[in-house]
């Protein structure tokens, strides 16, 4: 048996087996933790059982990393938004009633077509919305009430992704990943996929280290060590408005 009719013996099994809201619940709650907590947990992890093979892969200098309580505080609070954002959906789940979903759970899965185009429209959809949202977060106005805590890990580490005000992990970080293809109406389970590869991508852009090569999280490294550069995921948007070298700016007014 393949892969597909692997996945959607599985997915049968599941649709018969539990309520249209305890898979939505249950699905968001395992996509952050396989997505993102799991992969960022790793990357931490290599930074203190392999101290010398993460000097040699560490994008910034030793003396930049945080200190050990940095960390711990950082982790805490990305925890903390994990946990608020698992809470507000158990409560609208809950409002809703366990018998029914917001979300497309039909049960015969999409073909792998199907998934790869929502990969796509949903990865040029996050770019473009969290382009703007990012930019518009470090402006001069609002940039101190809410943007500053997430640029307080000049040198982030995995967890860091996620240090956020709750506005901005509401509007930067869940919704540019979730919105798209919810309104789509793409499958539940295309958006399960995508949105453990960008919360993956988010731990690994802020790791720290140089592994990750497409996109290669050095851009995003140099956004928390140079702040007006690199406000996308990919660099698309940042070649389209040339934000993509530090120094475009010069001469205009400064942002935060
Ligand atoms: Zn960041
Ligand atoms: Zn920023």
């Amino acid at each position: 048996m393949d892969l597909h009719s692997q996945l959607q013996d599985a997915w049968a099994g599941i649709i018969t087996t539990y309520k249209p809201g305890t898979i939505e619940l249950a699905g968001s709650i395992t996509t952050q933790i396989v997505g993102f907590i799991i992969p960022a947990t790793l990357y931490m992890l290599i930074d203190a059982l392999f101290p010398r093979f993460s000097q040699r892969h560490k994008i910034q200098p030793a003396r930049r990393q945080p200190t050990r309580q940095q960390i711990i505080h950082c982790t805490k609070v990305t925890l903390f938004n994990h946990l608020w954002i698992a809470a507000l959906h158990a409560l609208l789940v809950s409002l809703n009633g366990l018998d029914h979903t917001a979300v497309n759970l039909d049960p015969t899965i999409p073909p792998w077509t199907t998934f790869t185009t929502d990969f796509i429209f949903a990865l040029l959809a996050r770019e473009i919305s969290f382009y703007y949202v990012h930019r518009a977060l470090h402006h001069p106005s609002i940039y101190a009430y809410i943007h500053k805590m997430h640029h307080k890990y000049t040198t982030p580490v995995s967890f860091a992704a996620e240090y956020a005000h709750p506005v901005e992990h509401l509007l930067a970080n869940v919704l540019p990943i979730t919105l798209p293809l919810y309104l789509k109406g793409a499958h539940y389970l295309s958006m399960i996929l995508f949105a453990v590869f960008e919360l993956w991508e988010a731990a690994a852009d802020h790791s720290g280290y140089d592994f990750l090569k497409l996109p290669p999280a050095e851009l995003h490294d140099l956004h928390h060590e140079k702040f007006r550069v690199n406000y996308g995921t990919i660099g698309l948007m940042d070649w389209v408005h040339g934000t993509d070298v530090v120094g475009w700016d010069r001469g205009k007014g400064r942002e935060g």
